[in-house]
């Protein structure tokens, strides 16, 4: 019997839980308490033979070192490496909840994403082409309610084949603008050249952490190659100074402006509808 490491990765309240419920048979409290699901808990389903071994993460917006959350959930992604990622996103929220989702590519996660409170969307009129989606981000988006459990088991196929396929997942890479976009491309460059971090982290992910100044990944950095993690600062430093004096922004103001274009531009021209008439029920 073969057996597949899963986790669940969601903004908090998107269905995590529930949905980890009705696959794994637990009963983990459901509920809106931040907070309560720092600790990854975990569950077993078995599928045609295929056992997944799935680990509930703890619901983050973002993938920063700000939260015990978001740390949690990174941590587990580059050192337990599981084999494919559901990604829940709250349909009736679609844009918001898919900054999660550029993050989780930009890091080359294995990713099948789970269109969940479709219930909720349609009765706000919110249509969601589900395909189209799936065919601009190059995986599988599933529609789901988790609070009935449907679209569970075309969820956990889909999941199950992209672990079985032989696919290479190729980090994502969202353009930062012609600000940032050339000096990441230079550390980018150095990183791989010196093969700094690249067990654990893409280059170009490397690159706008050390450009975010994110603690953890520059702590790993000033011990893993101390000159290299000084040449990189430094140029971290001439562009946020470059963006201040420019721009009177900040590094991650930019990045977030960025990330968030890239989900306009994906969801452009009818993924996403807005019906007047709100009455039909998923
Ligand atoms: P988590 O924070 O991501 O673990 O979210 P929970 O599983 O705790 O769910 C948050 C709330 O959303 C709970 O009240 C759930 O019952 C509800 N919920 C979960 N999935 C769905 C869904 O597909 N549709 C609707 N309408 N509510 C849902
Ligand atoms: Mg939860």
């Amino acid at each position: 019997e073969r057996e597949f490491l899963m986790a669940l990765a969601g903004n908090p309240n998107c269905g995590k839980t529930t949905l980890f419920n009705a696959v794994t048979g637990a009963r983990q409290h459901v509920g809106n308490y931040p907070g309560i699901t720092v600790e990854k808990k975990e569950g077993f389903h078995t599928l045609n033979g295929t056992r997944i071994r799935l680990v509930d993460l703890p619901g983050t917006y973002s993938l920063t070192a700000y939260s015990m959350e978001e740390l949690v959930a990174r941590d587990f992604l580059v050192n337990d490496r599981p084999r494919v990622v559901i990604d829940i996103v709250d349909a009736s929220n679609l844009e918001r909840n898919l900054y999660l989702t550029v993050q989780l590519l930009e890091l080359g996660t294995p990713l099948v994403i789970a269109l969940n409170m479709m219930d909720a969307a349609a009765a706000r009129g919110i249509e969601i082409d589900a395909a189209e989606l799936a065919r601009r981000l190059r995986l599988p988006v599933i529609p789901t309610v988790a609070r009935t459990g449907k679209g569970k088991d075309e969820l956990l196929a889909a999941a199950v084949g992209e672990a079985t396929k032989d696919r290479a997942w190729e980090p994502l890479h969202v353009s930062y603008g012609p600000d940032v976009d050339p000096a990441l491309r230079e550390m980018e460059k150095n990183i791989r050249d010196a093969g700094f971090l690249t067990d654990v982290f893409p280059a170009r992910w490397t690159a706008l952490k050390v450009l975010e100044g994110d603690e953890q990944v520059l702590g790993k950095g000033r011990e893993a190659d101390p000159e290299l993690s000084r040449k990189l600062e430094a140029t971290a430093a001439r562009v946020a100074e470059h963006l201040e004096k420019t721009l009177d922004s900040y590094p991650e103001a930019i990045i977030a402006d960025h990330r968030y274009g890239f989900i306009a531009s994906l969801l452009r021209n009818g993924v996403v509808r807005q019906n007047r008439k709100a009455d039909r029920l998923y």
